[in-house]
């Protein structure tokens, strides 16, 4: 049996199929550590932590925010179900820095009643944000585009 020379990659989250594409090859943030995976993987099951997941189609590479959720490996199939996921142009910058900030705020406090769990899940979905959305060339930051535009409409 000759080995697969591409990977069908499907990423859903509960709301919408995100990605169907065919790629080459596939970054993907398990909850034990980054993996990546080439046509012809083994096949395997793995649990997603919050991270960045990259894919690439040639020579181009595209960046996504994801947490949670689990990866279906196959030979020429990925198929990730994630609970979160946004693809770097559509990450909204502003949202994800006061999401920081206000996460670090409750971080810094020493009162009883702030669940310190969930503030460092927020802190981490934030910086991951930050971080994927970092990866877009400046000019190419929709979700900022389409705010500054929702904004000027009123
Ligand atoms: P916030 O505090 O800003 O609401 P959150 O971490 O509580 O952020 P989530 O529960 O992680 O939000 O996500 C809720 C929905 O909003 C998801 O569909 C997620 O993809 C989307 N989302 C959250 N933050 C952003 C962002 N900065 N840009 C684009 N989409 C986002």
């Amino acid at each position: 049996m000759s080995l697969p020379t591409h990977i069908d990659l499907q990423i859903v989250t509960p709301d919408r199929l995100l990605v169907r594409e065919q790629v080459d090859e596939v970054e993907i943030p398990g909850s034990r550590g980054y993996f990546g995976v080439l046509p012809g993987h083994t096949p395997m099951l793995a649990s997603l932590a919050v991270g960045e997941l990259w894919y690439r189609k040639g020579q181009e590479k595209l960046y996504l925010s994801i947490a949670y959720g689990f990866a279906e490996v196959l030979p020429d199939r990925v198929t990730i179900l994630a609970r979160l996921a946004e693809r770097a142009e559509d990450i909204d910058i502003e949202r994800a820095e006061s999401a920081r900030r206000r996460a670090e705020e409750r971080l810094a406090q020493s009162k009883s009643d702030v669940d310190y769990e969930r503030a460092r899940t927020a802190l981490s979905k934030s910086l991951m944000r930050l971080q994927v959305s970092a990866r877009l060339p400046g000019g190419a930051r929709m979700g900022e585009l389409k705010r500054l535009r929702d904004t000027a409409r009123g």
